[in-house]
């Protein structure tokens, strides 16, 4: 057992104290410690974008092993929209671990299972019959619409996009786009997987005015003449790409690309894992596209953490899939649905969709007004708190520059603030705070990160 300091905080959650203060390096003596054991204990393949180790963490902070507290604009991958350890998160799994951790869903059901999947269905966009099935991982989540697709319709191919991210499991590393790290040395892949163009504005060749049209006639040669609409079981799409670079289709595109489908009897599928649950400012970044998805997948942002996913969608496609087809042992862990609704209550009582929104509106204005004389900012872009920026060589060269990118993070860890990055080329920064940072951090670390720009 490892002695803890006094002077580490015994609980994170809210009452953590809401400051950025860096007492020790950054990786401590402690964090670098961890990290020689883990070199001997863990393999090599299991990466991670900060060499600090966690020990407590809520609101807008996280306090490393060595005492240091860190501004989070990660949330642990998109995950702690509503915070870490949010109160009524905690409050409904500490209820549910007294009375039962686990029955399995598929031997003993339960009221929790039931809850989360009426919240769901209700919460999603359209107002027609649905059903949700819950899974453990936002790539079961993906793997199963693709059963429910294809066994509704008897179709077997499905369609993704040029810098999709949908998992790790066999059939979602096919779905992914990126072969670094995501699939080198891991084929063959599954079949049946087409790719289209994403309509992506910034790298639109012929620029991003033609980027909805162009894009989506690529899009329909592939279905109509390629692949043959009849064999086309689903298109598989994030509404705001999330590991590509948080990308946001060009206007309409999804729109457009949804009533192709629907004229064609392909089923519209919304990987929502990582934009979904609050994050872009409406409960579904789908919202925003004026799109109703036949199916919808979430995860990330789903259960304050815990281990808990889901596809809900019209009741006709759900029911298609026979008894004893679907499912899982761990699926719908009851701990995990307590958790979902805690996080329901959190969002619907903090008014957290229009704090996503107003966390947005900083995070889009003040990037606006870094100094880019060096043009080094390419594009700034997303939705909610959900913000991402793209950093290319320079004036009028969008070639990526991934190192400058590696820079910026070097300098915002060093001072304190952990942020991620993203993109097909490496060269986008990505924010994400949870929720329940509170504006004198965000502006806090908006300002670190005015500063590791100015410093290149
Ligand atoms: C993270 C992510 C996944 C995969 O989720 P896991 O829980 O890591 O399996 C799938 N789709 C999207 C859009 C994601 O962001």
């Amino acid at each position: 057992m490892t002695t803890v300091e006094t002077s580490l905080p015994a609980t994170g959650g809210p009452t953590l104290p809401q400051v950025r203060n860096v007492v020790a390096a950054i990786p401590g003596p402690r964090s670098q410690s961890l990290a020689q054991r883990r070199a001997q204990a863990l393999p090599a393949g299991l990466g991670s974008a900060s060499s600090v180790y966690a020990h407590a963490v809520g609101g807008g902070v996280m306090v490393d092993v060595d005492g240091n507290s860190l501004i989070d604009f990660g949330s642990g991958i998109a995950v702690t929209t509503v915070g870490n350890s949010a109160p009524r998160v905690v409050e409904r799994m500490a209820e549910q671990m007294q009375r039962f951790t686990h029955t399995c869903f598929l031997a003993n059901p339960y009221e929790g299972y039931i809850e989360v999947a009426e919240k769901l269905n209700a919460l999603t966009p359209g107002d027609h019959a649905k059903r949700t099935a819950l899974f453990n991982t936002g790539s079961g989540a993906v793997e199963n619409a693709v059963k429910y697709a294809r066994v509704a319709t008897g179709r077997s191919a499905i369609v993704v996009f040029d810098h999709a991210f949908h998992g790790r499991s066999q059939l979602t590393m096919t779905m992914t786009a990126k072969n670094q790290p995501y699939k080198q040395g891991f084929g063959p892949f599954s079949p049946e997987v087409y790719r289209a163009p994403m309509a992506y504005p910034y790298r639109w060749p012929s620029g991003p005015q033609n980027a909805a049209d162009e894009a989506f006639a690529q899009f329909a040669m592939l279905v109509d003449a390629q692949i043959g609409a009849s064999n086309t079981a689903a298109v598989v799409v994030e509404p705001i790409q999330g590991e590509g670079g948080f990308i946001v289709p060009a206007p309409g595109f999804l729109k457009r690309v949804a009533d192709f489908c629907a004229e064609r009897g392909i089923l519209f599928v919304a990987d929502e894992v990582q934009a979904g649950i609050a994050r872009t400012g409406a409960w579904f970044a789908s919202e925003h596209e004026g799109v109703v998805p036949d199916l919808i997948t979430t995860a990330k942002g789903l259960a304050g953490g815990m281990p808990l996913a889901a596809v809900t969608g019209r009741a006709d496609v759900m029911d298609a899939a026979h008894p004893g087809g679907i499912g899982g042992t761990y699926s719908g862990n009851p701990i995990a649905c307590a958790a979902a609704l805690g996080v329901f209550e959190t969002i619907e009582e903090e008014g957290l969709l229009q704090r996503a929104s107003d966390i947005g509106d900083v995070l889009l204005s003040e990037l606006a007004t870094f100094d880019n004389s060096s043009g080094i900012i390419g594009d700034i872009r997303g939705r909610g708190a959900m913000v991402a920026v793209e950093i290319v060589s320079g004036a009028g060269d969008s070639t990526p520059n991934p190192a400058a990118v590696a820079e910026v993070v070097r300098r915002a860890h060093a001072q304190g603030l952990l942020v991620l990055t993203a993109g097909t080329f490496g060269n986008v920064l990505r924010f994400l705070p949870p929720l329940s940072m509170p504006d004198h951090l965000l502006h806090e670390g908006v300002g670190i990160l005015r500063d590791a720009f100015a410093a290149l």
